[in-house]
């Protein structure tokens, strides 16, 4: 859904507005400007997230790259023992 997050020029007003192609831009509920400035504090929001989730993809495939190591190793140990 494309809710953008705007704060009225006009009287300061802040609110969210859902932004369609058939909508236009949208003015402020309380007096009708349409000079607004766009807020971008959702969208930091949700890259910060989707930024957490990656380093724990990150970190989980070090995990099993690590234990594939680790088992490569005695592997290489076991044959060499004899
Ligand atoms: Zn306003």
């Amino acid at each position: 859904m494309p809710i953008f997050e705007y704060a009225c020029k006009g009287c300061g007003r802040e609110f969210e507005a859902l932004v369609l192609p058939t909508t236009g831009a949208p003015s402020c509920p309380a007096c009708k400007s349409t000079e607004l400035d766009k807020l971008i504090s959702r969208p930091a929001i949700k890259s910060e997230t989707t930024h957490g989730l990656a380093m724990k993809a990150a970190r989980k495939r070090d995990k099993i790259a690590g234990s594939e190591k680790a088992r490569e190793q005695r592997e290489y140990e076991l044959h060499h023992n004899d």
